[in-house]
């Protein structure tokens, strides 16, 4: 399988060196190539969200076609911009001298993609890697089977093959995938499965940026319109069945605001669904492994299962289910990250007690808070770390594409979205131009032999320092004419 797995990677090596995205046009016309695809295969898409996990159209729409198409749209129109060189700022020692950064292809990519969002986690990155120039080796998640098969037997019929390799399988086959040399691996998935991915591209110094899970935490001031938190975190954890990786995963509040937060959340749930299992708006688990996982997660809580909307293990049906009163650490709700619609809320005194908590844990990939008191929402932002935060909603900040999306800690290394992808797969070239006029001056300052003197002529020219008397940067100069500037106008308007 080894050998199998070289022969595509070798394959995609040499479309890279033969100059097949190394043009704006070409990467344009891949980038159009995807919104072809996801044009044409739109019912193919809904179809296969609908088998694999109940995905309702809405949600297909939003989150897997349209948010797809939009990242394409946003690289055709930025692209060019992304892609020109980057001028810096330089010492006016360098004043004939050309510096900046280019963009750079890494060359090979590995793009190893989860199952919950199975389109939308595969183009988002790839739009971002073809602007970027470089080619990708696409790996979809086996476990979302629908999606993998219409992937596997379309994509490359809109993207060149040799270019952009579809490799389907389960471990073993990522496995054999991970011991070939790419010069750049983005991952998304489970933490753990993140670390064996990391190891492998050790093994060839190959970057990588690792989007991963965890448990997302979310405090709820008393300050808050109770009515409209439950609206807001029922939304979000009913998408996908809660099996999204910013999820609500568990909730912290005093008693009395938990007591009054449920009552609120029934409400929601008989607004937004009626009968959940006979909603059309409500999803299904991913499988039977997952479901089982879940259920064992339920009746394992210490907690009290204060909201249940119902089992259904012949449709892998998991209801809303909303535990409440969870204390203790070793409790099932809070021992791993919960990817499903369960719904946790441990009990705190208070806003310093609900930092402390998350505080005391792994750094998470989202974190919440709910107030209208805006001194809650900054001691909270001040005092908590996570990939994001947001105050008084959940994923919307996912929609902003000029804000990065990723983790910090256990929840991820590297971020995403608009430019940060296409920065993500660009190595930052540094690139100086110099001139060989001005010998005579190099000749004294720069080569041996070497005396105090021009030593600290040299390093006064090229360091500032906290000493530094006569460093002379470009913008200082430009700041000295700029008060010239104002000073001649301002005597001038005086006459
Ligand atoms: P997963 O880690 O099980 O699988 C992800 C990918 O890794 C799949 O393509 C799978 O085939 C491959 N894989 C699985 N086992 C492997 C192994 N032993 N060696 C090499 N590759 C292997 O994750 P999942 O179940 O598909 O997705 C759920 C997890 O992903 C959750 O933890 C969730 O929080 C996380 N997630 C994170 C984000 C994000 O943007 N940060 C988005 C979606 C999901």
């Amino acid at each position: 399988m080894e050998d199998q797995m070289r022969e595509v990677v070798d394959q995609a090596k040499a479309s890279f060196k033969a100059g097949k995205l190394k043009s704006y046009e070409q990467r344009c016309n891949y980038l159009l190539q995807i919104d072809k695809f996801l044009k044409e295969q739109e019912q193919a898409i809904r179809a296969a969200q609908k088998a694999d996990v109940g995905k309702t159209h809405a949600e297909v729409t939003i989150s897997e076609i349209m948010v797809s198409r939009a990242e394409v749209t946003h690289c055709l129109d930025m692209m060019k911009s992304w892609m020109s060189p980057q001028k810096v700022s330089k010492p006016l020692t360098f004043i004939g001298d050309k510096t900046y950064i280019q963009s750079q292809p890494y060359g090979v990519v590995l793009l190893i993609v989860p199952w919950n969002y199975p389109f939308y986690l595969l183009f988002s990155p790839l739009c971002g890697a073809i602007a970027a120039g470089n080619c990708v080796v696409i790996k979809p998640s086996e476990v979302s089977v629908e999606s993998e098969k219409l992937v596997r037997e379309n994509l490359n019929k809109y993207l060149p093959r040799d270019c952009f390799p579809v490799v389907c399988g389960g471990p073993k086959e990522t496995t054999a995938l991970l011991k070939q040399r790419f010069d750049y691996i983005f991952f998304t998935g489970a933490t753990s499965i993140g670390r064996i991915v990391m190891k492998a591209a050790a093994e060839h110094i190959t970057p990588v940026t690792l989007e991963l899970g965890g448990k997302s935490p979310t405090f709820i001031h008393e300050s808050s319109d109770l009515q409209c938190v439950a609206n807001r975190i029922i939304a979000n954890k009913a998408q996908n069945a809660g099996q999204a990786c910013i999820s609500f995963d568990y909730l912290l509040c005093t008693k009395e605001i938990q007591d009054k937060l449920v009552v609120a959340m029934v409400k929601s749930i008989e607004t937004f669904f009626g009968d959940m299992q006979s909603s059309e708006s409500y999803g299904r688990i991913i499988n039977e492994r997952h479901f089982d996982r879940l259920v064992r997660i339920k009746t394992n809580t210490k907690g009290t299962i204060a909201i249940d909307c119902g089992l259904d293990k012949s449709e892998l049906f998991m209801g809303l289910t909303v535990v409440t009163d969870v204390r203790d650490d070793d409790d099932a709700v809070l021992q791993e990250e919960i990817f499903g619609p369960i719904l946790a809320i441990v009990p705190v005194s208070g806003l310093q007690a609900a930092i402390d908590f998350i505080n005391e844990r792994e750094k998470p990939l989202a974190a919440y808070v709910f107030s209208k008191d805006k001194s809650v929402i900054r001691e909270f932002e001040e005092n908590t770390s996570s990939g994001a935060m947001v105050a008084n909603d959940s994923i919307m900040n996912m929609t902003v594409s000029t804000l990065p999306f990723g983790g910090v800690g256990e929840s991820g290394i590297g971020a995403y979205h608009g430019k940060f992808t296409f920065d993500t797969f660009s190595h930052k070239r540094a690139i100086m131009h110099r001139k060989q006029a001005m010998e005579a001056v190099n000749m004294k300052m720069r080569y041996p032999p070497f005396s105090e003197a021009t030593t600290r002529r040299l390093t006064s020219l090229l360091f500032k320092t906290q000493d530094s008397t006569n460093f002379v940067s470009f913008q200082g100069i430009g700041m000295v004419l700029l008060g010239l500037v104002v000073v001649v106008g301002a005597l001038l308007y005086r006459q």
